[in-house]
């Protein structure tokens, strides 16, 4: 027995050590993608369910790595947040979509509002050499009304005064914010009333599980019901099937967003499918 647990121990700590080592990796690697250009945005449409159109998209980051191909988000996004590099990675991500947003305007001769994904981290910490979306718009010379915030309920829960000044500030210039992956936190409708949220995102995991007789139906109509009565617009995230669609037009959502219309499409491919669909 004692040379089991012996064994499980030094097992234990190896695979930490892996661990420990694959982040270092990754670490130093962010830092390189961020001198070599390695990141881009895609963009998603976020459909109006009731005319079809769209005027909003969700930009979402990607990185393709030299040698390991795509790091998903959901991989290296929580590392950047406990080293410090989703500063400049947010910055980056920032300055990036509010030219999207105001090139694409340009182009095409209307507003497509431009969706960017915030973190709490990125919103709490100010440090100097990064300017605040408020003062990355006035250096772009780009309206508030191109470009919305999303966040997630976490940040609503943990703000502290400043976060709270910075989010009315973006407000006041605009910008329209919203609430990520909505339901699956602790936060509670109060709060959308409290922090003046503009759109909620219902995620998927509800969507996900949509049919007739669903409890997610149950869930999803309530959240709508509830954010409509507070005055707050509603988008179905993760949206795969006619059935999820009819089952979400049916319960008064506003907005879709997922596969059944479009995967996330870099820039251009983005700019084609909107001449053709939007
Ligand atoms: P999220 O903000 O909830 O983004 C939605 C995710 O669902 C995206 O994954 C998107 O590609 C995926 N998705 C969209 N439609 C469908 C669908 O119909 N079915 C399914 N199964 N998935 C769908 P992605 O791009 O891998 O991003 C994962 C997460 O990484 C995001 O979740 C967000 O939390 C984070 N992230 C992505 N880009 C950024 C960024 O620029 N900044 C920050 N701070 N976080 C980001
Ligand atoms: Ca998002
Ligand atoms: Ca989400
Ligand atoms: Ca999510």
């Amino acid at each position: 027995a004692k040379r089991a647990g012996r064994n499980r121990v030094s097992y234990f700590t190896r695979s930490l050590q892996d661990d420990a080592e694959r982040r270092m990796r990754l670490v130093a690697d962010m830092h390189a993608a961020i001198e070599q250009a390695q990141f881009s945005l895609v963009y998603q449409p976020i459909v109006h369910i009731a005319s079809g159109k769209v005027r909003k998209a969700e930009a979402l980051i990607r990185w393709q790595h030299p040698e390991r191909g795509h790091v998903s988000p959901a991989d290296f996004i929580p590392i950047a947040e406990e080293t410090g590099l989703i500063l400049p990675i947010g910055d980056w991500v920032m300055r990036t979509g509010i030219k999207f947003a105001r090139d694409l305007q340009a182009r095409l001769g209307e507003t497509v509002q431009i969706s960017l994904n915030k973190s709490p981290v990125h919103l709490r910490n100010r440090k100097p050499g990064y300017p605040s979306v408020v003062e990355l718009l006035a250096e772009y010379g780009v309206s508030g009304s191109l470009i919305a915030v999303e966040m997630t309920e976490g940040m609503l829960i943990e703000a502290d005064e400043q976060t709270l000044q910075r989010l009315y500030a973006l407000r006041d210039a605009g910008v329209q914010v919203s609430l990520d992956d909505f339901g699956t936190g602790y936060s509670s409708l109060s709060y959308l009333k409290k922090f003046d949220i503009d759109y909620l995102k219902i995620d998927q995991s509800f969507v996900r599980g949509l049919s007739a007789h669903s409890s997610e139906r149950a869930l999803c109509e309530a959240m709508i019901v509830m954010a409509h009565k507070l005055g707050i617009e509603v988008v179905a995230e993760g949206v795969e099937t006619h059935e999820q669609l009819a089952l979400l037009r049916e319960a008064g959502c506003d907005y879709a967003q997922g596969y059944l219309f479009s995967r996330p499409l870099p820039a251009e491919h983005f700019e084609v499918w909107l001449r053709e669909n939007g």
